[in-house]
């Protein structure tokens, strides 16, 4: 399948008081034609950043790619001047935001924001731009799309508004939607009908999404592929079944404890995730997951672990992964086969292993 974005050992950084914030660590991961990725992770996981970093909207001047590389559609563009990205932005890349009453304008009617794009970035006339936007009004759902046209955000509703930050990304038929949490401030029923639409606009279209969430539901809804994120690194990546079914980082066990499920026979209990993320001003040698993690080693906390593949697209950051790990065994709870007898306490919680072994 044909890569359409590829991220390269991707380093952000943010200046603060003299000191450096580091927002995302070595990232590396890429996007293939018309498939969903969602980067999944708490606050302040990098997730959001990333997909700054990708839009060329890291805020100037204390926000900076410190290292890596970023290709869509082949192209460096880390290396393309402002203006540059600024044509690829709206018109090749398109991205949807968590607020849309914040990302939209509120002293231009809606009609204009949308057309806006069109007459810059496709060279419509007023009139033709005008007939577009009625017709992306209709397509993401907008009742009496032509009145509509005229009015501003706070005559929307919150579910509306967000159909229209979509039909503004959508406009130019992008290749590339980022969708930043973008149910997130809706109530559930309105999420649903979002997330039905942008499934059927990306087959529509044929445009690939990077879809950033925390929301696991979401993920399992929309993706086909996930990169779980965990203090500005990527800790796992699979398919969706990967990441459910066969999760190999005690991040991701935690993250799907901690979700709830909709099937009214589940009896399982929520396990929150202890403790809170490191600072990103910290330096960290090792595992950043370390302090929170039940399975912790010493070497987690003076090594940081390589990515370890399973498959050609599933890989995890784990030590319990490494061969000279003394076992792994994944929870019971996330094996397919419930039958399995091996419910007990895996060997990996032993914490006196030696550092030395791993370095
Ligand atoms: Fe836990 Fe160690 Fe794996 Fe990090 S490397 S997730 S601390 S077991």
């Amino acid at each position: 399948m044909k890569h359409l974005l590829e991220v390269h050992h991707l380093n952000v950084v943010f200046r603060s008081r003299e000191k450096e914030l580091q927002a995302v660590r070595d990232v590396s991961f890429h996007v293939n034609e018309r498939e969903t990725l969602a980067i999944v992770g708490e606050s302040g996981s990098g997730k959001s950043v990333t997909a700054r970093a990708i839009m060329g909207m890291l805020p100037s001047p204390y926000g900076r790619i410190k290292g890596g590389e970023i290709h869509f559609q082949q192209r460096n563009i880390t290396q393309l001047s402002k203006k540059d990205m600024q044509k690829i932005r709206g018109s090749e890349i398109g991205m949807v935001f968590q607020d849309p009453m914040s990302s939209l304008n509120p002293t231009m009617i809606i009609g204009e924001q949308i057309s806006e794009g069109l007459r810059q970035h496709q060279k419509l006339s007023r009139s033709a731009a005008r007939d577009k936007t009625v017709e992306l009004l209709k397509l993401v759902g907008i009742p009496d799309a032509a009145n509509r046209y005229k009015q501003y955000p706070h005559e929307f509703s919150g579910g509306m508004r967000q159909r229209v930050s979509i039909a503004i990304a959508l406009a130019c038929n992008p290749k590339l939607l980022i969708a930043d949490e973008p149910t997130t401030a809706l109530d559930v029923t309105i999420q649903a009908q979002i997330l039905d639409m942008l499934t059927a606009l990306q087959e529509q279209m044929g445009s690939s999404i990077l879809l950033i969430t925390h929301d696991l539901g979401v993920v399992a809804e929309v993706a086909q592929r996930v990169a779980v994120m965990y203090a500005g690194m990527i800790v796992e990546t699979g398919t969706v079944e990967d990441i459910f079914d066969r999760p190999k980082h005690p991040y991701t066990w935690g993250l799907l404890q901690s979700t709830p499920k909709l099937d009214a026979n589940s009896q399982e209990r929520l396990i929150p995730i202890e403790g809170t993320p490191p600072s990103l001003h910290a330096s960290i040698a090792g595992c950043p997951f370390a302090a929170r993690c039940p399975y912790a080693m010493n070497v987690c906390v003076e090594h940081l672990p390589a990515s370890i593949s399973f498959t050609e697209q599933h890989s995890a950051r784990c030590w319990l992964n490494d061969p000279r790990s003394p076992a792994l065994h994944t929870p019971a709870v996330f094996r397919r086969d419930k039958r399995s007898p091996a419910l007990h306490t895996p060997a990996v919680f032993r914490r006196d292993n030696d550092a030395e072994a791993y370095s």
